[in-house]
C-alpha cells in the first residue's frame, strides 16, 4: 500500500494549488493527487471562452503532465476514490486498491445536478468538465434552437454561446425571474430587456412538465402549458458537491459541502477540504457557505495546504464572480444572501445596476450591473465592516458616489 504525506482528492485549481504548495514548503513529502478526470489541469472559467472560439483547446491547459513529474508529485489521474476511512487514515479507489495518508486534502468539485430522462440524454447538455465542452463543441454548428434550463451564471455563458452561434434560444427558470436571489425586480428587467435584443425567448416561473421526441427533435411541455420545441437542452441547474464517497468515512459533512471551519480543517484530525467542496465558516459573511468560484479554490488551496503544513491561520477573501455576457458585465460580490436586507439603485437608461446586501448597518456584498468601476470600494467596504447607516437614503441614488464612504 502506497502512503502519502499528503494525499489530495480532486485535481482542479484547489487540489493542484494546494499539492505545490507544499511541495514549495516541504521537498522531502510524499504528495499525491487522485483525480477521476483524465486531464492535467484545465481552466473551468475558459471552457465558454473555447466555446466561443476565442481560444484554442490547447489554450484552456494550465499544466503539462511533466510539471507534475518534475516536482514530484504523483499525479493519479482517471482514478476516482469511492471510500474515506479517517479512522485508520486510508482511502480506497473505485478499482479496490487501497491508499495510506498522514494529512489529507478534499478538493473534490462539484457536478452539475441531475437533470432529464436518460432515454433523453443525446438532447442534453452540461458544462462543467472539458469532456462536456468537447462534446457541446462538436455539435454546436447543428444546434439552432436550443432550450436553456436554470437561472443563474452558467446559462448566461450557455446563451452567449449559442447566440454567437446564430442559434435562437428559449431560457427556462423558475423563479419570476433571472438571477432570482441576487436581483429585484428593476434589475431582472435590464436583463431581460437585453435577452430580448438577443432574440431569447424567456419563460419565467416555470419548469419542464415532460418530454418526447417530436420528428428529430424534444418537444417540451412545461407546467405553465408552454410547448417548446428544441433540439438541444442545455443546463444551468447548478452544482451539488461531489460527497458521496465521504458518507461513511466519519468526516463531518454540511448541508452543501464538506464543513469545515475557518481554516478549512474538517472535525477530523488531518483532514481538511478547500475549494467548491467545503462547506467553509466565512468570517467575513460570518456563516458556513460554499462557493464555486475559481479564486476562491485558489486561494483555499494555498491555504489550506498552508495549515496543513502546520501554519494555522483563517481563511479570509471576499468572493467575486465577474462575467461578461451578451455585452453586459454582471459581478456578485462578497455575500448575496437571500435572507439579508437590500438596498438598489438602477440607472435603467446606461443599463446599470447595483444592489447592495446589508447586516446590521455594514455591507456584505453587492450585485453590480455595468458598474464593475465600483466593485474595488465596496469590497474595501465589506472588509473594513464600515457602517453605512448614515449614507442609507442616499445610496437609493445612483447619482450618488459611494467612493464618498469611508
Ligand atoms: C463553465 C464554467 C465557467 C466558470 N466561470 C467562472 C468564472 O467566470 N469565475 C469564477 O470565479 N468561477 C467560475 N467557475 C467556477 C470555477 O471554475 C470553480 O469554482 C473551480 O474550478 C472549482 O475548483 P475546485 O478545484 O474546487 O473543483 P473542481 O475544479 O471541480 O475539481 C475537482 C476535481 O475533483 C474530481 N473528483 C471529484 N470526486 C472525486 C473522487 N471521488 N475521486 C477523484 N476525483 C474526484 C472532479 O472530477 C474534479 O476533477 C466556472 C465553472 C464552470 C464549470
Amino acid at each position: 500500500m502506497t502512503k502519502y504525506d499528503y494525499l489530495i482528492i480532486g485535481g482542479g485549481i484547489a487540489g493542484v494549488t494546494a499539492a505545490e504548495t507544499i511541495r514549495e514548503h516541504d521537498t522531502n513529502a510524499a504528495i499525491g493527487i487522485i483525480s477521476d478526470e483524465p486531464h492535467v489541469l484545465y481552466s473551468r472559467v475558459l471552457l465558454p471562452h473555447y466555446l466561443k472560439k476565442r481560444i484554442r483547446r490547447e489554450q484552456l491547459f494550465l499544466r503539462k503532465a511533466d510539471d507534475f513529474v518534475k516536482k514530484r508529485i504523483d499525479l493519479l489521474l482517471g482514478e476516482s476514490v469511492s471510500f474515506v476511512d479517517s479512522g485508520r487514515k486510508e482511502v480506497m479507489f473505485s478499482g479496490g486498491s487501497v491508499s495510506g495518508y498522514e494529512k489529507l486534502l478534499i478538493a473534490s468539485g462539484g457536478r452539475v445536478k441531475p437533470w432529464g430522462k436518460e432515454e433523453d440524454r443525446g438532447f442534453i447538455y452540461r458544462l462543467q468538465t472539458l469532456d462536456d465542452a468537447d462534446r457541446l463543441q462538436s455539435v454546436l454548428t447543428d444546434i439552432k434552437s436550443p432550450l436553456v434550463i436554470g437561472g443563474s451564471f452558467i446559462s448566461l455563458e450557455f446563451l452567449e454561446i449559442f447566440v454567437l452561434n446564430g442559434a435562437a434560444p428559449t431560457l427556462l427558470f423558475r423563479d419570476a425571474h433571472f438571477f432570482g436571489k441576487l436581483l429585484d425586480g428593476d434589475g431582472a428587467e435590464i436583463l431581460h430587456d437585453n435577452f430580448a435584443r438577443h432574440g431569447i425567448i424567456v419563460r419565467a416561473e416555470d419548469a419542464v412538465a415532460d418530454a418526447e421526441r417530436d420528428d428529430g427533435k424534444l418537444k417540451i411541455s412545461t407546467k405553465a402549458l408552454h410547448e417548446i420545441k428544441c433540439d438541444a437542452v442545455a443546463v444551468g441547474i447548478g452544482l451539488e458537491r461531489n460527497m458521496e464517497f465521504l458518507k461513511e468515512s466519519g468526516i463531518a459533512l454540511g448541508e452543501k459541502g464538506v464543513r469545515t471551519d475557518e481554516f478549512l480543517a474538517t472535525d477530523q484530525e488531518g483532514v481538511f477540504a478547500a475549494g467548491d467542496a467545503a462547506e467553509f465558516y466565512d468570517l467575513i459573511a460570518d456563516r458556513h457557505r460554499v462557493l464555486g468560484n475559481w479564486t476562491s479554490a485558489f486561494l483555499q488551496g494555498k491555504r489550506a495546504a498552508l495549515n496543513m503544513l502546520g501554519q494555522k491561520e483563517p481563511f479570509r477573501n471576499i468572493s467575486t464572480y465577474s462575467i461578461t455576457s451578451l455585452g453586459f458585465q454582471i459581478t456578485a460580490l462578497g455575500d448575496c444572501d437571500g435572507g439579508l436586507e437590500t438596498i438598489a439603485r438602477v440607472d435603467a437608461a446606461r443599463n446599470q445596476y447595483e444592489r447592495l446586501f446589508i447586516k446590521e448597518g455594514a455591507l456584505k456584498g453587492a450585485v453590480l450591473i455595468n458598474r464593475f468601476q465600483d466593485k474595488p470600494h465596496l469590497a474595501r467596504l465589506i472588509e473594513g465592516r464600515i457602517s453605512i447607516e448614515p449614507h442609507r437614503e442616499a445610496l437609493h441614488d445612483m447619482a450618488f458616489d459611494i467612493h464618498t464612504i469611508s
